[in-house]
């Protein structure tokens, strides 16, 4: 096994120094006002980040757990959600109601398509007396970014609630919550905001927070009441963490963030076409979070990414669900550059080559840093 590693999964992410240093500082006391005030700088600098002037509340859990109190806090017993899913994410959402008893009209893309807004909105139209809507922004397990904007503004004046999974795109990829009228936002520490797994956020607008006054599920620790005043002990050490990894995602600045995701996607795509492979995720600037790399025919891809990892010392990730074995998705967001991206694409290559795949060689590298400085157009 090769020292030097590298992490490109889509989460976990690497973690930039200042985000370590940060977190091991001493204990603070929760409820002392050294903690207090980073607890409240870290709510404004998310919500700067998700761009939202309403509430953000923070959960010592996975990104799991901000679902599933996006779930249990809006609705109650019976109510009927649509759900609409293109991937493995999409459909824990349709999982997670179902385990609430709730009336699901799931409807259901194949893994890899884009979710179609107007379908959304017709589906919603059809079932009737949708409580909400839940879908996902970026579908990890496949690269697409869906076009969240344009959902939201064919789900808007239908009464229904929305409510995004940002788990993996949150300051990757622009995402406003506000301007775009999205009602519950979740996302996760441990993916484009470079902090270790184990903390959670969601925002949360007036109105569903009026919703969860009234809703009905049973929820305890997942209350977003709780949540708001911090009712059990918070992830104190994650806490800090992220908010050194919030000050230097905004001293970056979000536009100058997206641009250069834009652009590592881009180099990405560049090198696995460049080797002649062929693309899952779509070709496109929105799929800058991760990308998703056919195996050529005849060759296991769980070999490929086992042997990146044991000879080049590369952690990428497979392919999940019924994608298992097919494809190898290079994650690239937080606190990752361009050499992340290309000693990614050269252990792919040295594996497919290993595994006796007909790759052209060398020219992935050169591809992607090409890609990577063109001037980017958002
Ligand atoms: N949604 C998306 C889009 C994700 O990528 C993930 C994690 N891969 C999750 C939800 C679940 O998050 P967690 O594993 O932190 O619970």
């Amino acid at each position: 096994m090769p020292a030097k590693r590298y992490l490109v999964t889509p989460g976990p992410t690497p973690v930039p120094p200042e985000v370590v240093a940060a977190m091991s500082a001493p204990m603070l006391h929760h409820r002392g006002p050294e903690f207090q005030a980073i607890a409240d700088r870290v709510r404004a600098r998310l919500g700067d980040v998700l761009q939202t002037a309403g509430d953000v509340l923070l959960f010592a859990s996975s990104g799991t757990g901000a679902m599933e109190a996006a779930v249990v806090n809006l609705c109650s017993p019976g109510d009927r959600v649509l759900v609409a899913s293109a991937g493995r994410f999409g459909e824990r959402w349709a999982s997670i109601a179902r385990s609430y008893g709730l009336d699901v009209v799931h409807l259901r893309y194949a893994w890899g398509e884009a979710l179609i807004p107007g379908e959304i909105a017709a589906r919603l139209e059809e079932a009737g007396g949708v409580h909400a809507v839940y879908v996902t922004h970026s579908e990890t397990s496949t690269g697409v970014v869906h076009d969240v904007r344009a959902i939201a503004e064919r789900v808007a004046g239908s009464g229904a609630f929305l409510v995004v999974d940002a788990v993996s795109s949150l300051g990757a990829v622009p995402l406003e919550t506000d301007a775009w009228g999205l009602d519950v936002v979740v996302s996760g520490s441990q993916k484009a905001l470079m902090t270790p797994p184990g903390l959670a956020f969601s925002s949360v607008s007036a109105a569903a927070k009026a919703a969860s006054a009234t809703a009905g599920l049973p929820r305890f620790s997942l209350d977003w009441g709780r949540a708001g005043s911090f009712g059990s002990t918070p992830a104190v050490s994650l806490v800090m963490g992220l908010d050194a990894a919030l000050e230097l995602l905004l001293g970056e600045g979000l536009e100058a963030a997206f641009d250069r995701h834009r652009r590592l996607g881009r180099a990405c795509r560049a090198g696995a076409k460049a080797m002649g492979l062929e693309l899952f995720s779509p070709d496109e600037d929105r799929s800058a979070v991760v990308t998703a790399i056919r195996v050529p025919a005849g060759i296991d891809g769980k070999a490929i990414v086992r042997s990146m990892r044991e000879h080049s010392g590369v952690t990428a990730g497979g392919g999940q669900g019924e994608l298992a074995g097919q494809i190898v998705r290079i994650g690239h967001i937080g606190h990752i550059s361009v050499s992340d991206v290309t000693a990614a694409l050269a252990a792919l290559e040295l594996a497919l080559a290993a595994a006796g795949a007909d790759v052209e060689r060398g020219v992935a590298v050169r591809a992607a840093l090409a890609a990577h400085s063109d001037p980017v157009r958002a």
